[in-house]
């Protein structure tokens, strides 16, 4: 392939912008927020579901506290009642009298009872309602976390973006210069090697840091200044310029 020098020497400039664009993909995907947002994701999914967990087991409870209370209601209004029997004086015979007070005590227990159920139970439900608002403040502070980094991810992206434009727009001017047939091959180097074209400097390639023979540098000194040249190590376009060697 034959290109002017002049052209072949753009390819250097189209090389260096497109290191930068590289860069910038680069940084784009790499940015530490984006670490950052995934970890602080998977805390906050842990989170909600610890939250839903804690709530059912507090929802759980207060119908349990509910049923405990309506258990010691009805034990106080039969207690209530027999003892409201005994007082009015309708009862009269002794053994009724006996049953009667027998049972009024027996309620009493009972409801003795039940009471300390309803106090376990309040105690209960305290830890998993104090273990509810625990949980919640640390999925809202996890959540807060996660805005912050996606408004700092976002603010970098933009940023980003808006100097890879800018050196798109470079670029598409640099590459209206290079002839068709020289820019596809450089391309597709690029496509295949990352980096499409190097400099020959000093006798060495630019492209893989490799010195070329005392041949391949006579070679290259016998060859016309428009033959596009391949590095043979690396097969990346070798671009002469005064700092050459040769
Ligand atoms: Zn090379």
């Amino acid at each position: 392939m034959k290109a002017a020098p002049e052209a072949q020497k753009r390819l250097l400039d189209l090389a260096e912008l497109d290191s930068v664009i590289d860069r910038l993909a680069h940084r784009r995907r790499t940015l530490p927020e984006l670490a950052e947002i995934d970890e602080q994701s998977k805390r906050l999914a842990r989170l909600v579901t610890q939250v839903i967990e804690a709530e059912t087991e507090a929802g759980d409870l207060a119908r349990e506290q509910t049923k405990a209370e309506n258990d010691v209601d009805a034990v106080r209004t039969r207690a209530d009642r027999d003892q409201k029997r005994l007082d009015s004086g309708a009862v009269t015979s002794p053994r009724d009298l006996a049953g009667l007070q027998s049972e009024i005590a027996s309620l009493q227990k009972r409801q003795g009872d039940l009471e300390e159920v309803v106090l376990e139970i309040m105690e209960r439900r305290e830890a998993a309602d104090s273990k509810v608002t625990d949980l919640v403040a640390q999925r809202d502070e996890v959540a807060a976390t996660r805005a912050a980094a996606e408004d700092r991810r976002d603010a970098a992206l933009t940023e980003i973006d808006k100097e890879a434009g800018e050196v798109r727009g470079r670029r598409a001017a640099v590459a209206g210069e290079i002839p068709a047939d020289l820019l596809k091959l450089y391309d597709k180097l690029k496509e295949q090697y990352v980096v499409g074209a190097a400099m020959l400097h000093g006798g060495r390639c630019q492209g893989c840091k490799v010195a070329l023979s005392i041949a391949e540098m006579n070679s290259i000194k016998a060859a016309p200044h428009d033959e596009v040249l391949r590095c043979e190590e690396c097969r990346r376009i070798l671009v002469r310029t005064p700092e050459s060697g040769l």
